[in-house]
């Protein structure tokens, strides 16, 4: 007999293809950042989150080496169990001077990370409060909770703050926030939810996987970046974007710590880190902060690709970060837009609902700090090319 699920899972597919709405995996088969090679060709990378190109550097390679050196290739373990080994205190340690938190702690990745931290900070009885923009991991981990959650319009703090009124007083209530948006390279008015989140004795969550190593003094985050440090009760973030590794952190008081040590499950039922990605992490945590260079460079190059674009009429959403959509509408002709930038020797990935909302299909560039003003020039002509071709610009 015919297996009914599998004809329904071929039927799905074929109507996700039917929308343009599929998705398939690209062989990478090199990448020499800024560049790198699909299909035999050579493209201009505009896709990645490696911002400040560390994923190859020197000495995160070498750290990752002779951690396996010494240490070996798995934790053998979770970190509960045997599994904690001295590598994950030296990269702790790193990240808690770092932040200048009173104590932190390393997950297995931002996706882990936020469903752990917010399943076990949000019980049944909480209610969650969610831009409507946060990430597909924050939504998870809500789901997971269990708590009631609304989700306020992005970025819309006079309506997060009309259903905290709402809201009976005594009932336990979690704010939490992207700092710097995915898809849209925009930032949360980090001033404004800790204001409300004081105002309404709310515990705030903060994502800043697209900021760590980014924003602040010391690539701190966009926390340190506007100095609220003291008032964000969480401090996630990850060493899986700027900071070039794999893993996730997050950073606040002891009692936060401790409690996720013994409650969040993501953390509990997993094997530890490999020590070589701990020890990359925590090269990477030294790097970023002594390199503002590259900070500087990133922060450059994000600025005139947003500036070209913008002068050329693309709607970039409220971009002011090195995250730079373009926003195309339908699937089918963002899709044609990736193509052609690809067939010109660019990438850049169509990002498609469900990651961004209905009939706001886009095309996300992402800048980097080791990217050539020449050749950010070059693919800012390419891009002006197919936008007048499809339509997209006049
Ligand atoms: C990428 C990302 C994550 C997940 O981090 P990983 O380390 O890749 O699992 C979480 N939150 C946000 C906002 C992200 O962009």
């Amino acid at each position: 007999m015919e297996n009914q699920l599998k004809q329904k899972f071929l039927s799905e597919l074929e109507q996700l293809r039917q929308i343009a709405q599929n998705r398939g995996l690209a062989v990478i088969e090199e990448a020499e950042q800024p560049w790198l090679q699909i299909g035999g060709k050579r493209l201009l990378n505009l896709a990645s989150n490696n911002y400040l190109g560390l994923a190859g550097h020197e000495r995160l390679k070498k750290a990752a080496c002779a951690a396996i050196e010494t240490h070996g290739c798995g934790a053998t373990a979770s970190r509960l169990i045997v599994g904690n080994h001295l590598v994950y205190r030296r990269a702790e340690e790193s990240l808690v001077k770092w932040k200048g938190s009173e104590a932190g702690l390393i997950f297995n990745s931002g996706y882990t990370a936020n469903i752990g931290i917010i399943s076990s900070l949000a019980g049944r009885d909480a209610i969650i409060f969610s831009d409507r923009l946060n990430h597909a991991s924050i939504i998870d981990g809500i789901r997971l909770s269990r708590s009631e959650c609304q989700r306020y319009r992005h970025n819309d703090l006079d309506h997060l703050e009309s259903l905290l009124k709402k809201t009976t007083p005594s009932k336990p209530k979690l704010i939490v926030s992207d700092t710097v948006f995915s898809m849209d390279g925009d930032v949360a008015d980090l001033a404004g939810l800790v204001t409300l989140k004081e105002r309404y004795g709310a515990l705030l969550i903060v994502d800043e996987a697209h900021a760590s190593g980014v924003f602040g003094p010391y690539g701190e985050g966009y926390v340190h970046h506007l100095g609220l440090q003291d008032r964000v009760d969480v401090q996630m973030g990850t060493f899986s974007k700027a900071l070039g590794c794999f893993g996730a952190y997050v950073a606040g008081d002891r009692w936060l710590i401790d409690y996720l040590i013994n409650k969040a499950r993501s953390f509990i039922f997993t094997t530890g880190l490999p020590p070589a990605v701990l020890a990359s992490a925590a090269e990477a945590i030294e790097l970023v902060q002594e390199d503002w260079q590259r900070r500087q460079a990133l922060q450059e190059n994000s600025r005139f690709f947003r500036e070209e674009l913008a002068r050329l009429g693309f709607d970039l959403c409220n971009s002011s970060t090195q995250i730079v959509p373009i926003v195309i509408g339908p699937n089918e002709k963002t899709l044609l837009f990736s193509q052609k930038l690809q067939q010109l020797g660019v990438a850049a990935i169509a990002v498609r609902p469900p990651t961004v909302p209905d009939n706001q299909a886009r095309i996300r560039f992402t800048l980097m700090a080791t990217h050539r003003r020449q050749d950010l020039a070059e693919a800012v002509e390419k891009i002006a090319l197919v936008g007048r071709e499809l339509g997209v610009i006049r």
